[in-house]
């Protein structure tokens, strides 16, 4: 274990430690957001804080009009579940050296609070080189992001339409990157579709099958039609789209009684090709098809968004290629993210972030050197765009 003298960190590095120390489980933020705002507001943001739900958002902004460039992240982090799990405190922000490499230990090291650091201070490093640049820039962070997001980044961008404030370029600091830090931007994330589906029947006695309709095997029918079904070909950008059963419920739990109901759960990861209509008309086709009679609801968790190219694009890849000396690859693969609520805006949204590869794990740990360079690399992206 290096010890690690807090004089030795950066700015960045000195804010990630501080912002992990606080056990900010969704949608609670803890004084997070006032951590952020310290930094911002002697340089002039306008800082808004917008409560909503018991969710808190921090709207900072410096400059007005065109462009407007706005960072967006979340202060929330997943539960840790049992700290007698990991192998160090979960928000004790310990810097440890394995093997040659410091890391930066704890909840959200990685998801995200490097990345509110690095932007944070992104913004701080820009404004006190450029107080009076053209155009808006600015950082919206919230505390609900890994939960509902209700009061979370939609309430917020109600509040940014109706004061007319739509964002020119989006940069999420979500994390990205795969293998190395640097090797991937999302450019775009598919969209989310839910369907609760009950298959109706007959129930009866097991020993009189004439006198029932069967929905469990109704069910299976269906299920195995949905799963064996291409839904498209792909994108530009995107894999095909996938379906999987989620969930499934069914029987009273007598052995001799047949189901008259059995509901089950699904969800589409779809691409550009495919909107929630084109997928409820194909499954209405495919239960027509099979005679079944069914119960649908669907519920929307976000739309597929793509960024192909442009200056946001354009400036981040090249501000990683002259810092790490890599060309990241783009990528649409993954969950969700708060994007999906800018992207509608008809703002460029793209993403990137540290590795992602103990997000949301036990003992997530983010590369101790990365956050420093994720914040040059911020910095550069909008000097590129701004200057
Ligand atoms: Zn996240």
């Amino acid at each position: 274990m290096t010890n690690f003298k807090e004089s030795n960190l950066s700015m960045t590095a000195k804010l990630a430690v501080n912002l992990i120390k606080i056990p900010s489980i969704t949608p609670n933020d803890l004084g997070c957001l006032d951590l952020i705002k310290a930094r911002l507001s002697p340089l002039g943001f306008n800082c808004i804080t917008l409560e909503d739900s018991g969710t808190t958002n921090l709207l900072a902004l410096h400059g007005t009009g065109s462009p407007f460039f706005l960072f967006l992240g979340h202060t929330d982090v997943v539960s840790p579940g049992n700290d007698a799990d990991w192998s160090f405190p979960p928000f004790g922000a310990e810097i440890k050296n394995i093997e040659g490499t410091d890391y930066l230990q704890g909840r959200g090291s990685q998801d995200m609070k490097s990345s509110d650091a690095a932007m944070t201070e992104a913004l701080v490093s820009f404004v006190e080189a450029n107080p009076n640049h053209k155009g808006c820039v600015g950082i919206l962070l919230t505390s609900n992001e890994e939960g509902d997001a209700k009061g979370g980044t939609p309430f917020v961008v109600e509040y940014l339409k109706e004061h007319k404030l739509i964002p020119d370029y989006c940069l999420v600091g979500e994390p990205s990157c795969v293998d190395t830090f640097g090797d991937t931007i999302k450019n775009g994330r598919r969209g989310s579709l839910t369907a609760h589906i009950t298959v109706l029947g007959v129930q009866g006695h097991v020993a009189y099958p004439q006198r029932c309709d069967n929905a469990a095997a109704k069910a299976a029918k269906l299920m195995a039609t949905l799963s064996e079904t291409t839904w498209d070909q792909g994108s530009e950008f995107f894999p095909k789209s996938s379906f999987q059963i989620t969930n499934i419920k069914c029987g009273t739990g007598a052995e001799n009684v047949v189901p008259g109901e059995c509901y089950f759960m699904c969800n589409w990861r779809f691409n550009d090709n495919l909107t929630q209509e084109k997928i409820a008309n194909k499954v209405s086709e495919l239960v027509n098809s099979l005679n079944l009679k069914c119960e649908i609801r669907y519920v929307l968790n976000g739309l597929p968004f793509v960024t192909k190219c442009g200056d946001l694009l354009e400036a981040l890849n090249a501000s990683i290629e002259e810092l790490l000396g890599q060309k990241a690859k783009l990528s649409t693969a993954g969950g969700t993210s708060d994007g999906r609520f800018i992207a509608p805006l008809g703002t460029k949204v793209v993403e990137f972030g540290p590795r992602s590869n103990l997000i949301h794990k036990v003992n997530e740990a983010v590369e101790l050197a990365s956050i420093d360079k994720l914040h040059q690399i911020y910095v550069k992206t909008l000097e590129k765009i701004f200057c």
